[in-house]
């Protein structure tokens, strides 16, 4: 339903007229026993189509550019292959990466996991020597998944805002030089999940100078899990971090994160971290007691496969293609439903797997629900702030990668008249 002027203005008798069409059509769709789905932040089959080549291009030569028969144990750093095509990624030197297994979350889990209990090698000790409950920052929106790391780790979290520019570092800086406990902070640099936004070069540049101001073993964990995911080749780009890092003299304070689970497939791609050579010295030692060497025969197949730089960025705008027209269905709906009908702000990403959306205060967990009523599953609300708790209960994460454009646009027909409704509903009580 398009309405014709802003909540705020709307008069007691057009809100009413509002909320009994809406409800009409609300019921109409609950009728039509929908069953569509915008939870999952996953590549489409028709995405993971893209990378099959993969699955024929090793051939019978196991072996790499070394002459190392890639069958064995061994190399727990990865093959120099994926270094060359990885570092540029992180924009670190080839000397700086670490290529393992299928996921960088455990890579994140383990970075964190060794930072807490078993140190840092001669660059320090553990969190944990030092006696206190160590924290991290979380910029809000975020992904679930860092958080619960955290968790699971007994980490203490304390939320920070975010705005377009990337999280509010007056409030970062002030938290970290009041605590020394705060031992790292949460990055997704380039269109973030759930926002989309990607960070200022301002903000890249304060991040980097955390590590003079922090506590001890203080460590920016820069999860850059869509480096090279935009829907266009002019889509912002985010400065680099390593860079920042080496003019402030803190290459120590960072780890830095990526995957090709979004690039070839998510269940199998190759995962990487970026950091320091006395970081990296440390992390493989401790890294080298959970195995003897990742899977190196995925990471010859990613190499041979994807190539170069060239080869990657033609591989992502093939992935863009696919991905584009999903999300500008999301924004015609929203647009044409709810601009300036002061019920709902969103973010208009570039890159990445998700839209952001706030609903008014109070209303995030009603409009999921009765979404879900309608047929319509969306992530639920509160899953993208810090022990799923959004203290405003706006917040809510939309992911069109999946299903079909017909299947996002019914979806967000749906979902728009769930705001309208809700909002109409809540100014009227
Ligand atoms: N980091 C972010 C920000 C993500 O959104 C995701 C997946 O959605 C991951 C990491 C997971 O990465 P991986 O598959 O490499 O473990």
């Amino acid at each position: 339903l398009s309405l014709d002027q802003p909540l705020d203005s709307a008069s007691t008798a057009t809100l009413q007229e509002w909320e009994s069409q809406l409800s009409q059509r609300y019921e109409a769709f609950k009728q039509a026993n929908l069953k569509l789905d915008l939870t999952r932040g996953k590549p489409s089959s028709q995405q993971l189509d893209l990378s099959n080549g993969m699955m024929t291009v090793l051939g019978s030569d196991l072996s790499n550019e070394a002459g190392t028969d890639l069958r064995n144990y061994g190399g727990i750093d990865g093959i120099a292959e994926c270094k060359a095509l990885f570092a540029p990624v992180l924009d670190v030197n080839s000397d700086e990466i670490l290529v393992g297994g299928n996921s960088s979350l455990t890579l994140m889990y383990f970075a964190v996991m060794f930072a807490l209990h078993q140190g840092f090698g001669d660059l320090g000790d553990s969190w944990a020597s030092e006696g206190k409950t160590a924290k991290f920052l979380c910029p809000v929106p975020g992904y679930d998944r860092h958080f619960s790391v955290c968790e699971h780790l007994g980490i203490d979290m304390i939320p920070v805002a975010m705005d377009e520019n990337g999280p509010d570092m007056d409030q970062v800086e002030s938290l970290v030089r009041q605590d020394d406990s705060i031992k790292g902070i949460w990055c997704v640099p380039r269109f973030s999940n759930p926002t989309g936004i990607v960070y200022s070069d301002e903000v890249v540049s304060r991040i980097a100078g955390l590590g003079k101001i922090a506590g001890r073993n203080f460590r920016v964990f820069w999860d850059n899990a869509y480096a090279v995911h935009s829907f266009s080749d002019d889509s912002p780009q985010v400065a680099s971090l390593m860079a920042a890092c080496r003019a402030a003299g803190t290459e120590n304070s960072v780890y830095l994160f990526g995957s090709t689970s979004k690039i070839t497939y998510a269940g199998a791609g190759v995962a990487f971290a970026g950091m320091s050579a006395a970081n990296l010295t440390a992390f493989k030692a401790h890294l080298g007691m959970t195995q003897i060497g990742p899977d190196k025969i995925n990471q010859l197949r990613h190499a041979r496969f994807l190539k170069d730089q060239d080869g990657l960025a033609q591989h992502m705008r093939d992935h863009a293609a696919a991905l584009k027209p999903r999300f500008d269905i999301v924004l015609k709906h929203l647009n044409e439903g709810l601009a300036d009908s002061g019920m709902l702000s969103w973010t208009e990403p570039q890159g990445g797997y998700f839209v952001s959306v706030d609903t008014l205060p109070g209303l995030a967990k009603q409009v999921v629900g009765m979404a879900a009523d309608a047929g319509v599953k969306l992530t639920p609300a509160g899953a993208t702030y810090p022990y799923g708790n959004d203290p405003e209960d706006r917040n809510i994460r939309l992911a069109p990668s999946v299903p079909t454009l017909e299947e996002i646009d019914q979806a967000m027909a749906v979902f728009v008249t769930c705001v309208q409704l809700a909002s109409v509903r809540q100014k009227l009580a």
